[in-house]
């Protein structure tokens, strides 16, 4: 054996679809072309400075520069919990239903280490956000994937899960709004998804990071809303979107004490929490002045406005979005979505993410991150007028 030969966990890895995307990318560019980056999910805009100003004053704190509570401060969880009853009229105990994360990727891909053992099963959307599947394999289970298509709204297809799957399965993934399809879904979902897990014993994690980025005064309900839903769930938050804050690394989950007690248990024996300082500027983000969330919801409709209107125009087919940052369009007839991804690189110096990088059934679809300025999409819808598919 070699020194350096990878743990099976690693070899599971799936192949990463996007290399030969990076590798174009970065040839194009060495051409010298102007590239238009529509392919990643990270906000362009800034951190709003309140949140910035609160960050400031916290990090010259001395108090803040120990380690932090492994499961939060009690103040962020208690803004966490109050956030919640205002926002969907849903109670958490801050104690026991909340725990603070270094963002919300490191609680969904800790979270199966928690209640998964070798050989159970996690039922996994597909397309969907990576974390699902690889924290599930990396937990030694296996995902059963729940093709997400545009006949049943993006929303999986629960009666197409097998008895034998749904016996051996512990946790189901879902996420809505959904990246990166931009699908929502509706209580009455939510409903069947908690009857579902009841009847399979059956632990849901649902994936909230989009439910402030909605449009056309559309308020996306969390799952913890569905009757029961407490008994068999959990939710994850960041306040990487909502807030523009990627790159600070803070999210929560919340839900289930049983689950949290799971997760804060992972937790504990691998990270210290997050810094006190960020958990202050948190604090300022959810329980502040909350314009800034208008004004990123008000900017985000006028970018999807142009763009769902320019690509139509060109002849795409793609939904309005009712929420999430994020148009899943129809690659025309006659084009895969790698193909297509390919030529809006190498034609048009668009980078789009290619569906069926996110999943198999994600084949006939690019997305589109609509996180450039106006300027800049409106460049990119003329470069598409002016080539021919
Ligand atoms: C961006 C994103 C996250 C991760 O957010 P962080 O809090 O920054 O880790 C989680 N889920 C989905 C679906 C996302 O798109």
């Amino acid at each position: 054996m070699n020194i350096f030969d990878k743990a099976d966990r690693l070899k599971k890895l799936p192949p990463y679809l996007f290399k030969e995307i990076d590798r174009k990318k970065a040839e194009v560019k060495a051409r010298g072309i102007d590239i238009i980056d529509l392919g990643v999910g990270d906000p362009d805009l800034p951190t709003p400075p309140h949140i910035i100003e609160a960050l400031i004053k916290a990090v010259a704190n001395p108090e803040n520069h120990r380690y932090p509570s492994y499961s939060g401060m009690g103040d962020f969880k208690e803004v966490v919990a109050h956030w919640y009853k205002d926002r969907f009229g849903v109670k958490l105990d801050p104690e026991t239903e909340v725990v603070s994360l270094i963002g919300s990727k490191e609680g969904l891909a800790h979270f199966p280490l928690a209640f998964i053992n070798p050989g159970d099963v996690a039922l996994v959307p597909t397309p969907a956000y990576p974390v699902y599947h690889i924290g599930t394999l990396f937990a030694g289970g296996e995902s059963f994937f729940m093709p997400l298509v545009s006949r049943n709204n993006f929303l999986p297809n629960l009666d197409a899960v097998p008895d034998e799957i749904a016996s051996r399965a512990r946790i189901m993934f879902i996420n809505y709004p959904n990246n990166p399809t931009s699908a929502v879904a509706g209580l009455e979902f939510f409903s069947r998804v908690v009857e579902f897990a009841k009847n399979n014993s059956i632990l849901v994690c649902h994936d909230a990071a989009y439910t402030e980025m909605a449009f056309d005064g559309f308020r996306p309900h969390s799952f913890l809303e569905a009757e029961g839903a407490k008994e068999v769930g959990v939710e994850f938050h960041s306040l990487s979107k909502t807030y523009n804050m990627t790159g600070w690394r803070i999210g929560f989950a919340v839900g289930n004490p049983k689950a949290m007690e799971g997760l804060g248990a992972v937790k504990s024996n691998i990270d210290s929490g997050v810094f006190q300082a960020v958990q202050m500027a948190g604090i300022e983000a959810v329980r502040g002045d909350q314009s800034c969330v208008r004004e990123m919801v008000r900017v985000y409709t006028r970018r999807r406005d142009l763009m769902v209107k320019g690509l139509r125009d060109a002849g795409f087919e793609v939904e309005s979005p009712k929420a999430t940052f994020y148009l899943w369009v129809r690659v025309p007839e006659g084009h895969s979505s790698s193909g297509i991804a390919t030529r809006l690189l190498e034609d048009a110096g668009l980078v789009v993410t290619p569906g069926n990088g996110f999943g198999e059934p994600g084949e006939g679809y690019f997305r589109i991150a609509l996180t450039q300025k106006m300027e800049r999409l409106a460049e990119a819808i003329d470069r598409i007028k002016a080539i021919n598919l």
